[in-house]
């Protein structure tokens, strides 16, 4: 079994030099079965196959542009990063789709929404959230992408599966429960404007002490919850079993007895992995004591991280929660390489992974910062305009004239459309 995994990992690091030479990679099923031989730039012209006018296959993931197999996952991370906002990293959010149609995403830390909104997937397939823990860092985007996902096109309920507190106030339904309400005035304006179906949240909370439980089952895909170490009792770390693959995906936590049990022999298993400590003192301006306690004691150190890789044994390992920079992230692979010589990924957002039984591709995902919302995969259902929550007089009575400049926007659209709509 090592072996295998080892040799998996000795293929990742030939299949970047290679790429590194500007040797054309295809897709994974075409490279099973071709020798890769090291061309350097300078005799590729040599080669009869490159053409000086026909594409080649780009070595990054353009979303919406592959077919997922009916035995491959896919994995995009969209959010590696700190409580801290970034523009390169945004806070925990990683996105698993599945051969069968399913995606699940996992935490929505703030700032990750948008990197969801750049995969350019339909929202009715983006309704389902795993919630770690409740630090804004895993789930502070979980509004953004209720609304905004609502109103692109997802026309079910959000449905969010996090864990239970200690007490009632610090479970997920009591958080989400209050994010509702925090939303009042956001929805009650969107009533009878909008196609209403998606303003719904359903909560589904468990018990955070449960291990290695159940907590999802649908459709072949099983995933279970097992409790972490981390700020208060509360966090949980995940794990999806679909056609004999194992995915996990670790909360934050200080290193535990049951991440080593139940992530063991994970195809991918995601553990946190914070900053140095002698980084979090220069960089970060902690203290010595509390980059102490913060990087090693509430957080996992990059040397304990690499530890847990080596008792687990997945058939690759990814390490997120720290900003990911020339300067910084050295010492982070330096320590890890202490305790652990196995498949490696430093993650950064936009990073995807392929995986099957027998390949594990690692690509970066290049998008379109100018992303439209994709087509939704439903009639939109027109609103009810009698739902609509009136202005009041006072403010109804503020509007300026603009009837003659706005009437021809409306003959144009109703003659387009066969309509007869008026202006209010
Ligand atoms: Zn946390
Ligand atoms: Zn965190």
């Amino acid at each position: 079994m090592r072996d295998r995994r080892a040799m998996a990992g000795v293929i990742g690091v030939v299949a970047f030099g290679a790429l590194a030479c500007g040797y054309f990679l295809g897709r994974s099923d075409e490279r099973a079965g071709r020798p890769l031989s090291l061309v350097s730039p300078a005799h590729a012209s040599e080669r009869p196959d490159l053409s000086p006018v026909e594409a080649r296959d780009g070595d990054f993931y353009a979303p919406n542009s592959e077919e997922l197999g009916p035995e491959e996952m896919r994995l995009i991370a969209c959010g590696t990063g700190m409580p801290t906002a970034r523009p390169k990293q945004a806070a925990s959010c990683w996105l698993l789709e599945l051969g069968n149609g399913d995606k699940f995403i996992f935490d929505v830390g703030t700032g990750s929404n948008e990197r969801i909104a750049a995969l350019q997937i339909p929202y009715n397939y983006l309704d389902k959230v795993f919630l770690s823990h409740l630090h804004t860092d895993h789930f502070g985007d979980l509004d953004a992408l209720f609304i905004s996902g609502a109103l692109g096109g997802r026309q079910k309920p959000l449905r969010v599966w996090g864990p239970a507190g200690d007490t009632p106030e610090r479970g997920t339904k009591s958080a989400l429960d209050h994010l509702y309400k925090a939303l009042t005035w956001d929805l009650d304006g969107r009533k009878g404007i909008t196609d209403p179906r998606g303003y719904k949240l359903e909560v589904n909370e468990f018990d955070y002490k449960g291990m290695n439980e159940v907590v999802y089952q649908e459709n072949g895909v099983t995933i279970r919850s097992f409790p972490a170490i981390h700020a208060l009792d509360g966090p949980v770390s995940f794990v999806v079993e679909w056609k004999g693959m194992k995915f996990v995906f670790g909360g934050d936590t200080y290193p535990n007895k049951w991440y080593a049990k139940y992530a063991k022999g994970a195809d991918v298993a995601i553990h946190e992995c914070f900053i140095a400590v002698p980084d979090m003192i220069d960089k970060f301006r902690f203290t010595p004591q509390g980059a102490l306690a913060v990087g090693t004691q509430i957080h996992t150190a990059p040397e304990a991280f690499g530890k847990m890789m080596s008792v687990i044994q997945p058939r690759m390992a990814i390490a997120y929660h720290f900003f990911n920079d020339f300067d910084t992230t050295p010492a982070i692979n330096q320590r890890i390489r202490t305790t652990y010589d196995g498949p490696l990924s430093l993650s950064v957002d936009y990073m995807v992974w392929n995986i099957s039984k027998d390949d594990i591709r690692v690509r970066m995902a290049r998008v379109d910062d100018d992303v439209w919302p994709p087509p939704a995969t439903e009639k939109p259902q027109v609103p009810d305009p009698s739902l609509r929550i009136p202005y009041s007089e006072m403010i109804a009575a503020g509007r300026y004239d603009m009837k003659s400049v706005l009437q021809p926007t409306y003959d144009e659209i109703n003659e387009q459309y066969g309509l007869d709509e008026k202006q209010e």
